[in-house]
């Protein structure tokens, strides 16, 4: 759906303020605060960008949400909220995973209706910078970053 399409859905005026929210976290691979969405709409004071975040969580366009070991409040499209992150422990830097690690989960005496998983590691970037002294190998400087991250 276009920014255009979901305005009208909820029933909701366009303006480019709208449109520019809806827009930035419909192109963005994780969820944003709303600094990330001030950097990425242009012409938008920082003051419209929290209040029109404000009348789109009213309308249920978007959602907001809390990650472990990030700060701040992340906002994201209502339509992406069934989408998982994978968070860096060294750079704290998330990103959506295309996959859903469990698709269908049965227990007895209870019916499952939404769920919520996040996966932590290192990114790429941290892992190439680790330092991997011979000695200790990279599974123990995988130790030390995890005890300096918590
Ligand atoms: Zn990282
Ligand atoms: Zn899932």
């Amino acid at each position: 759906m276009t920014a255009i399409e979901i305005l009208n859905s909820a029933g909701l005026k366009r303006t480019k303020q709208r449109e520019a929210v809806i827009s930035a976290l419909s192109g963005a691979n994780k969820p944003l605060t709303a600094e990330e969405i001030y950097e990425r709409s242009q012409n938008a004071a920082l003051s419209t960008i929290y209040r029109t975040i404000d009348t789109l969580l009213e309308k249920g366009i978007i959602v907001s949400t809390t990650i472990p070991y990030s700060d701040g409040v992340f906002y994201e499209l209502t339509a992406n909220e069934h989408r998982h992150y994978a968070i860096c422990l060294s750079c704290r830097r998330m990103r959506y995973i295309n996959v859903c690690p469990i698709r269908e989960t049965r227990l007895d005496d209870f019916t499952v209706t939404s769920h919520k998983i996040e996966l932590y590691g290192y990114c790429g970037d941290c892992l190439a910078k680790a330092p991997a002294p011979k000695s200790q190998g990279r599974a123990a400087a995988n130790r030390k970053m995890i005890s300096n991250a918590l």
